[in-house]
């Protein structure tokens, strides 16, 4: 239940109102660093639904539709609370940094909860876990293609056995996403640790992973899939009037696998993000610098192609795209099938 008023340091929300501010997180000899924040205190008390972006700076169309509902939320219509963090890794935001930051060379999103002595990017982590997400019942972590990524739009959830915590999580996703959902458990290949939706699920945080976007890139209808997600998470939960809506062609992602490159050279992909693949069938060529081609790369087993990496040149032993493998997903509301896993 939203606190009242909404305190985050010097920044006081009371209920009815929106304000924002900086936390200062750290210091590099440059200067303060620092992350922003926006809350929307709503008029009757609710939910607090903590919404970041920019944990990967250069991940742009999350970060924009964090700026966009925020501004446009009105708090005397708003039940709970919202509280969002447009860029929590200001750094790398400046720099136009891919994955890591330009300060430390971490990624904020392999070091969550972060440390409190830790380095820039430790620290953010755990400003955001101790001053911002300790406020938070529910969260939404808005991520996309970074750098060199083309990726189809996916949410997320990491499955902690504690079954109404998972049945909210499962719900999150399944209403953010307008394709692939994917239920994460213990031993599921692939799946890194020190994610930030990871550990905030840790803490009894119904937290989702919400991902579109690809390559540096804003396109409207990417911003457009976020808000949608955001949007209709915020009617499950309540916050928003009317009734959340799940697309009936949904699949879940029960595994993935990645396609390498044995050989170096130019890819010329044939296969594109949202394909879906059948075992043997032909993905892409490489050629050597004369143009001979000296590898056909060939799919393993069917899959829903998820992520492709854009970088023109491969050397051996490199990823050249990632799949799901899917199965339809179950009727929504979510049922028990999922729980206590
Ligand atoms: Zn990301």
């Amino acid at each position: 239940m939203t606190r009242d008023p909404v305190r985050i340091r010097d920044l006081v929300v009371e209920r009815g109102a929106t304000r924002r501010g900086f936390l200062t997180v750290g210091e590099t000899g440059a200067g303060p660093v620092q992350m922003p924040v926006v809350v929307v205190h709503g008029a009757r008390p609710g939910p607090t639904l903590c919404l970041t972006g920019g944990v990967h700076a250069t991940e742009y169309p999350g970060q924009t539709a964090v700026r966009e509902l925020t501004r446009g939320l009105d708090p005397a219509t708003l039940t709970g609370t919202v509280i969002g963090v447009p860029v929590v890794n200001l750094p790398m935001f400046a720099a136009r940094s891919g994955f890591v930051s330009p300060i430390d060379g971490l990624n904020l999103n392999r070091v969550a909860p972060g440390r409190p002595d830790g380095t820039i990017t430790e620290l953010i982590a755990h400003t955001l876990f101790t001053e911002i997400l300790s406020l938070a019942t529910h969260h939404i972590d808005c991520h996309g293609g970074d750098l060199g990524e083309a990726l189809w739009p996916y949410a997320a959830y990491r499955m902690t056995g504690n079954s109404e915590l998972d049945r909210t999580g499962e719900a999150m996703a399944r209403c953010w996403s307008p394709g692939v959902v994917a239920l994460f458990r213990d031993g599921t290949p692939m799946i890194p640790t020190g994610t930030v939706t990871t550990e905030a699920a840790k803490r009894g945080i119904a937290s989702i992973l919400g991902e579109c976007g690809s390559d540096n890139g804003l396109d409207p209808a990417d911003v457009q899939t976020h808000l949608r997600g955001i949007t209709n998470v915020m009617r499950y939960l309540g916050m928003l009037p009317g009734d959340p809506v799940v697309s009936p062609r949904q699949l879940v992602g029960t595994g993935q696998f990645q396609v390498h490159a044995r050989r170096g050279g130019l890819v010329r992909l044939s296969a594109a993000v949202g394909q879906t693949i059948t075992e043997g069938e032909t993905l892409g060529e490489i050629w050597d610098v004369f143009g001979d081609v000296v590898e056909t790369l060939r799919a393993p087993s069917r899959g829903l192609v998820r992520l492709v990496w854009t970088r023109k040149v491969v050397n051996s032993g490199d990823a050249v795209l990632k799949c799901w493998v899917t199965e339809p997903a179950p009727p929504f509301p979510v049922t028990d099938r999922f729980i206590g896993t």
